[in-house]
């Protein structure tokens, strides 16, 4: 997998969304990947603040 499939792969990844196989790559890549492994952090941190505001509202 590519850092750009990658990429497209971590908003399914954070919903639950991803198939069985582009789970396994994803998870692949990430250990082999520092700079997608960071992005994926920075992204769930993301998602998580904005949980927090909506369950705020
Ligand atoms: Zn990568």
């Amino acid at each position: 997998m590519s850092c750009i499939e990658c990429d497209c792969l971590v908003a399914g990844y954070l919903d639950c969304e991803l198939a069985e196989l582009e789970l396994a790559g994803f998870h692949r890549h990430l250990a082999a990947c520092a700079s997608c492994r960071s992005h994926v952090f920075a992204y769930r941190r993301v998602v998580i603040l904005l949980g927090e505001e909506l369950r705020d509202l």
